[in-house]
């Protein structure tokens, strides 16, 4: 007799999932594939050449990554540095959907790319098992697009990226915009008619203190409130019922039906109380909270021969000591010791 999902669901005991000491439900793996990247967005590199982590062989990742699904993971979502210009990412893709999550379904599989490579690379990586890709987009205008990027190009390559997905099915197709005051906030109507023309979720995101440089003042960031005013005021918005618990942007329609915004307001709406998400740095480090002070070498375990079990149990110490919550704009708040860019975004 072949077992069901649900019966499977029924049977599968709740030690094995992960949580951390706050209750929550782990089930979000964020792996980075290598801090390497293409642009020097000027918000999140310096220009100059930062430390270059370890890339580790595909097989490693997968193993890691094997061990937290057999703990409850149900979405693995790809990242960097920018995970397309990782050698072997449609074999790494191909292998992770294989895989099958505790209740026997297929792995939710993302990637949050910056689209570059996409033209080419979108029907492949459809073809390889990836359901749907997040591209980063700060502007809408070539200009201030290719002053964020400092690639000249970058526009026209991103553009045809993020229409070859569409067209590849990787849909619903996101668009992240990360918003700084006197950068590209000029871009926020713009972005609103882009949502609607190109079928694509435009979500802004506030800016977070996670820079190489030092950028980040509270004044820079655009909260929420002022985007969705702007918006408003052009084309008018309705605010959409949440699809579940742990979803990170508040939704908004336009309110003739057409098309849909996004905001992650991590900074003047922080949502960690529901937080479901651990990351696998390039190097192998868990990292429990983008602003965690320490990482945890997982990889470190692996190489000195732990066993499968043991794995695990590190893995569950981990998750444990999840933070409750970040610090952003308190006093004595710390910048964690790697910058976007090296910890996966
Ligand atoms: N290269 C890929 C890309 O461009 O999407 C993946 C890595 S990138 C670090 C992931 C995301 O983090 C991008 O959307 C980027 O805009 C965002 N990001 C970088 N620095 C940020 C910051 N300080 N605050 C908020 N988002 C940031």
């Amino acid at each position: 007799m072949s077992t069901s999902p649900t019966m499977v669901s029924s049977i599968v005991s709740s030690d094995a999932r992960l949580t951390d000491s706050h209750g929550r439900v782990i089930h979000d793996l964020r792996v980075s594939l290598t801090d390497r990247c293409n642009y020097k967005c000027i918000y999140c590199r310096t220009g100059q050449e930062g430390p270059q982590f370890a890339e580790l062989p595909g097989a490693e990742y997968l193993r890691m990554i094997r061990l937290f699904v057999s703990l409850g993971i149900t979405k693995v979502r790809l990242t960097g540095g920018e995970p397309l210009l990782r050698h072997g990412i449609l074999e790494i893709i191909g292998e992770l959907a294989k895989m099958r999550t505790l209740w026997g379904e297929p792995l939710e599989l993302a990637v949050t790319t910056n689209g570059h490579l996409l033209d080419s690379l979108a029907a492949p990586l459809k073809a390889a098992g990836l359901n749907r890709v997040t591209v980063s987009m700060d502007a809408v205008e070539a200009g201030t697009f290719e002053r964020i990027t400092r690639v000249p190009g970058s526009f026209n390559a991103v553009l045809s990226g993020v229409r070859a997905a569409r067209a590849a099915g990787l849909t619903p197709l996101k668009i992240n915009c990360v918003l700084l005051r006197g950068f590209n906030d000029d871009q926020i109507e713009g972005f609103a008619h882009f949502a609607r023309e190109e079928d694509v979720i435009v979500r802004f995101i506030e800016f977070m203190p996670l820079e190489e440089g030092r950028l980040w003042t509270p004044e820079i960031v655009v909260p929420l409130n002022e985007i969705v005013e702007r918006i408003h005021r052009v084309l008018p918005l309705v605010e959409l019922t949440p699809r579940d618990s742990s979803e990170t942007a508040r939704r908004y329609g336009f309110t003739d039906g057409r098309g849909e915004i996004g905001i992650i307001a991590p900074v003047s709406q922080p949502f960690c109380g529901a937080c479901s998400r651990v990351r696998l740095t390039s190097d192998g480090k868990i990292r429990t909270c983008l602003f965690s002070q320490a990482e945890h070498d997982l990889y470190g375990q692996v190489r000195a021969g732990a066993s499968d079990e043991q794995l695990r149990a590190f893995i569950h110490r981990t998750v444990q000591g999840k933070e409750a919550r970040h610090h952003i704009g308190e006093p004595g708040f710390l910048k964690p010791s790697r910058s976007m860019v090296h910890i996966g975004g």
